[in-house]
């Protein structure tokens, strides 16, 4: 295993590093042993690796870059879901709507 030097670029904002499934466990973060699964020790256990470099990041930088990726993630499924939303103001309240306290469902009444 090998890290990827912290860079020198420090104060600036927070580099997006482009990530990759790790070739080693495909991306699934463990591999499997004789009887059970262990986390992947080419990629940290994430599943993913540095694109190009192949190397893994440390574990700071590492939860920074997948938070990146998780938010891009959700972005896009917040998109792909809004088309189904727009018919009507009827399933737009039968909608996932789970802004409420507590996760319930806030409707405004
Ligand atoms: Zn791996």
């Amino acid at each position: 295993m090998q890290n990827v030097k912290k860079g020198t670029d420090r104060g600036f904002d927070q580099a997006r590093i482009d990530l990759v499934k790790c070739p080693t466990c495909k991306g699934r973060a463990v591999v499997r042993g004789v009887f059970f699964e262990l986390a992947c020790t080419a990629c940290n256990g994430s599943g993913w690796v540095v694109e190009g470099s192949k190397l893994v990041l440390p574990l700071d930088e590492l939860v920074t870059q997948l938070s990146f990726k998780l938010q891009a993630a959700e972005q896009q499924i917040t998109q792909m879901k809004r088309p189904s939303e727009m018919h009507g103001p009827e399933q737009q309240y039968q909608g996932t709507n789970r802004r409420g306290a507590g996760g319930s469902n806030f409707t405004g009444d």
